[in-house]
């Protein structure tokens, strides 16, 4: 039986993996920067706690999450995203208390069921964070800014930020019933929605200005703005304000609407022009009911994550060398089987020395004889070869060839390590 990975799964390997770490670096980078610190909780989690947070009406809980039962029957499910794990663990741990300020960041992997296509995965690989008990819009400019400098960072300059105000639980109601009235079933607004529409209407009007389907046919639709109370209004007034004070371009989409339930005020999206038809790299928002919600202390919250794959796309769109760094490799090579263990040792001594650090030793590889080892050391690219061969050894020395000029020195084998 031949295995394959799983459907909507990849491997990663050589450039690609290396492309990632270097995102996840510049990352980690930038979180420092602003003082998130990392968080860390399980790839899965009672399955209640997603339907509860992400929405029982979205299409992730609906449609997408891969619940399954353990052997005592739990109903369980892999994280489709990683707001509500975080939530969860933030109340749990009564972090609110215990950790300062609640700034954390987060690198993992996400898991949903969806159809496979170009940019949309079964399990994509995010990076986010979520900032806890700061209601002003400082906070939420914080979490753009630090989003779009990761992007600058990683050598992408085509950054479309989108964004947008849901409301609070003052505003929204009354921005639903004007979306519920305007779509009503026997209207002919209503008539025209497709058929996955027509069911959320009643439950999530706002979800049918995302739809993919109907999203763009309704121009005269209710907007939020236009429903915005004064607070909600005066916070989307400050975070733009904020963003033009540090030149960040955004547009605010009125159509934005984010696939979850729970987003209060500021919603935002970054997309690249880069991207096909997933053109979002990221996105986020304010949740402030949230962790009362679950049933922790009153406490707002600001967070975001990228979709990793689609911003290396991006990066390697507009720089298609990121996170392509020549590793420097010594490779020490034995001519005969006698000097297997002396290589050997030398390998070893030159791993744990300073060079260990800044330079990828190999060898001896001892099924080949010496050429096919030079034909190797090549391959990978080895600036230097150190040779143990029988006429060097008997003066207790070495080769060292240098694989560039093809030039070929004798150094004492005490002498190998500046000789390098
Ligand atoms: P979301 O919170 O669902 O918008 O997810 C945040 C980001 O993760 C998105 O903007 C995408 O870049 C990425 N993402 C979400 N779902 C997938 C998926 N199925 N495959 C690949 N990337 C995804």
């Amino acid at each position: 039986m031949k295995f394959t990975a799983p459907r909507g799964t990849h491997d990663l390997w050589g450039d690609q993996a290396k492309k990632l770490r270097k995102l996840e670096e510049i990352c980690r980078d930038v979180f420092l920067r602003y003082n998130f610190s990392e968080i860390v909780t399980p790839t899965f989690e009672d399955a209640s706690l997603f339907i509860k947070t992400t929405g029982e009406t979205t299409d992730i809980v609906e449609k997408e999450m891969y619940v399954f039962a353990d052997r005592k029957g739990r109903q369980l499910a892999l994280r489709p995203e990683g707001t509500p794990s975080i939530a969860r663990s933030y109340i749990e741990n009564n972090l609110a208390q215990t950790a300062g300020i609640g700034k954390f960041y987060y690198v993992g992997s996400m898991f949903r069921y969806e159809q496979p296509q170009a940019g949309r995965y079964g399990e994509d690989y995010q990076i986010g964070v979520q900032y806890f008990g700061n209601a002003s819009a400082e906070a939420d400019a914080e979490v753009i800014l630090l989003a779009r400098d990761i992007l600058i960072r990683a050598g992408i300059k085509q950054i479309d930020i989108r964004l947008h105000s849901l409301g609070c639980e003052n505003c929204r109601p009354a921005f639903r019933k004007a979306l519920t009235d305007y779509f009503k079933p026997d209207g002919e607004k209503g008539k025209e929605l497709c058929d996955d529409c027509k069911k959320r209407v009643g439950k999530n009007p706002l979800r049918v200005l995302d739809c993919k389907i109907d999203g763009h046919k309704f121009e005269d639709a209710p907007k939020m703005e236009d429903h915005l109370c004064a607070e909600c209004r005066c916070h989307m007034g400050r975070v733009t304000s904020l963003l033009k004070d540090a030149k960040c371009e955004y547009t605010l989409d009125h159509k934005l609407v984010r696939g979850l339930d729970y987003y209060t005020k500021t919603i935002f999206e970054i997309r690249s022009s880069a991207l096909g038809a997933q053109d979002a790299m990221g996105g986020g928002g304010r949740y402030d009911l949230l962790i009362k919600e679950l049933g922790g202390p009153d406490t707002p919250a600001v967070g975001f994550a990228f979709g990793a794959e689609r911003v290396i796309i991006a990066a390697e769109k507009e720089n298609p060398d990121f996170g392509r760094e020549q590793v420097k490799v010594i490779f020490v090579a034995a001519s005969s089987e006698t000097f297997y263990s002396h290589a050997f040792k030398l390998a070893e001594k030159l791993r744990n020395s300073e060079l260990g650090g800044k330079v990828s030793i190999e060898g001896p590889v001892t099924d080949k004889s010496l050429k096919s080892q030079l034909r190797l050391a090549d391959k990978l690219g080895a600036s230097k070869v150190v040779i143990f061969g029988e006429d060097e050894f008997t003066r207790g020395a070495v080769a060292v060839r240098d694989m560039k000029t093809q030039e070929q020195k004798e150094i004492q084998l005490s002498e190998v390590m500046e000789a390098l």
